[in-house]
């Protein structure tokens, strides 16, 4: 029998900011990370826009609000301290129709009421400062950056062990009980018995849950986030990040043409729904992922009530010249034959079962843990503060 004093299940951005806040706080203890995966960060956190976003969209009270803006701060703290590259390019969100322009202005007041740094650019400017883009009008956010979140969490992974920390990794977690003394927990060989958790299972938040007896009134939907490398394009094709203006009817950001690390640009994400949780490919398909997403009465509520957005993005995702559209509307230079396959990602979404797509970050408590079930976008933006906002609930505060 394994223990420990405390146990992380799950070694993405989330799980890893966890763990060292927990020995930050509790030195000595003993603190262990179970990662199912040969290696830390290989599903969301490996698989990301790699945006610092800076907290512009996020409801103005919320908890993304905070934790967004004030770990955009906390990750370039950390980046500056360890030596991990990033790049504050900022980021035109730019409207090319009138009927964006409200929306756009809607932003900025959010932006504002967040405290961020936010400016309205005119047309002919945002034209000016880069001219491959088509703009009306556009909302400028200095304080947006491009990182590799999986270098930070395998950074903070390295940390972690240095402190004495311990990650046992290719251990799947099955189930387990909580008593009066702590919780046991069951993986696919062995037993861990532990004083407290905290589960950051990602894509498998809503299972991990209910194996430790709670009953959790969301389920997580997979929806699968398609990007292109663009080819053949100057290097000089944008100098920042580009972004449409997003569209109320639908939850996601829209595909927005990123600057990478190393060079090259990508565009994306798209939104699909996956047939798998961890299909990264358009014919990955589980029997067991899909059962559990059509026998949520959430799951057909909300598609109720998405029919027209879904159906456009599963378009876009079968046809490259749909896709194209929503990024030529910006950048009308980029051609089909730019468009070359590039990894794609799967969101953890948590849906309610009135079919409503959780928006803020979500977290159940146990006896003795705490379940993180919805951590979405801007949450590796997040993860410091999100990390910080476990660790008081779960040890008291600071
Ligand atoms: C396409 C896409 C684009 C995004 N873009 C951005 C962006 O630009 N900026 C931003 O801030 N955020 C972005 N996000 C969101 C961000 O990537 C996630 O919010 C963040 O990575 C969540 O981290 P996590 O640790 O909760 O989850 P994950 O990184 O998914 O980690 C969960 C871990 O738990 C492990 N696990 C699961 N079940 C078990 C089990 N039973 N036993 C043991 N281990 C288990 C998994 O293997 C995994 O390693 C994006 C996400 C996607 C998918």
């Amino acid at each position: 029998m394994i223990t420990a004093d405390v146990a992380i299940i799950g070694g993405g951005i989330v799980g890893l900011a966890t763990a060292l806040e927990v020995q930050r706080r509790q030195p000595g203890a003993k603190v262990l990370v179970l990662e199912k995966e040969p290696a830390v960060a290989l599903h969301q956190t490996g698989r990301n826009s790699g945006v610092i976003h800076a907290g512009v969209y996020y409801p103005p009270g919320s908890l993304k609000a905070r934790f967004c803006r004030d770990g955009a701060a906390a990750t370039r703290a950390f980046c500056d301290a360890h030596a991990i590259p990033y790049e504050n390019c900022g980021k035109l969100i730019v409207a090319t129709h009138a009927d964006e322009v409200p929306r756009m202005a809607a932003l900025y007041d959010r932006a504002v009421a967040n405290g961020i740094a936010i400016e309205q650019v005119s047309g002919p400017d945002a034209r000016g400062w880069e001219p491959n883009i088509a703009a009306i009008g556009a909302l400028w956010s200095p304080n947006t950056g491009i990182v590799d979140y999986g270098a930070v969490a395998r950074k903070m992974a390295e940390l972690f062990i240095e402190r004495g920390g311990v990650i046992q990794t290719g251990v799947t977690v099955t189930g387990g009980a909580e008593d009066a003394s702590g919780i046991l927990i069951r993986a696919l060989r062995e037993q861990i018995s532990v004083g407290k958790a905290v589960f950051c299972a990602g894509l498998h938040a809503d299972r991990m849950a209910q194996a430790f007896g709670l009953q959790p009134d969301f389920r997580i939907i997979p929806f699968r986030g398609e990007y292109f490398a663009i080819a053949h394009q100057p290097p000089d094709l944008v100098t920042r990040l580009i972004y449409p203006v997003p569209d109320p009817e639908r939850p996601f950001l829209g595909v927005h043409l990123t600057r990478k690390f190393g060079g090259g640009f990508t565009v994306g994400p798209n939104a699909v729904l996956a047939l798998r949780r961890e299909g990264y490919a358009k014919t990955d398909f589980s029997a067991r992922d899909l059962g559990a997403s059509v026998a949520w009465p959430g799951f057909w509520r909300m598609l109720g009530r998405n029919l027209g957005p879904a159906a456009s993005e599963l378009a876009a995702s079968v046809s490259r010249p749909l896709y194209l559209k929503k990024v030529q509307r910006y950048c009308p230079q980029i051609g089909l034959g730019d468009l070359k396959p590039y990894r794609a990602g799967v969101r953890a979404q948590a849906v309610a079962r009135d079919g409503r797509l959780i928006d803020d970050f979500l977290f159940l408590q146990g006896r003795h843990s705490l379940h993180v079930c919805n951590a979405p976008s801007p949450a590796a933006t997040a993860a410091i503060p999100i990390a910080a906002h476990i660790v008081d609930e779960l040890l008291g505060p600071r």
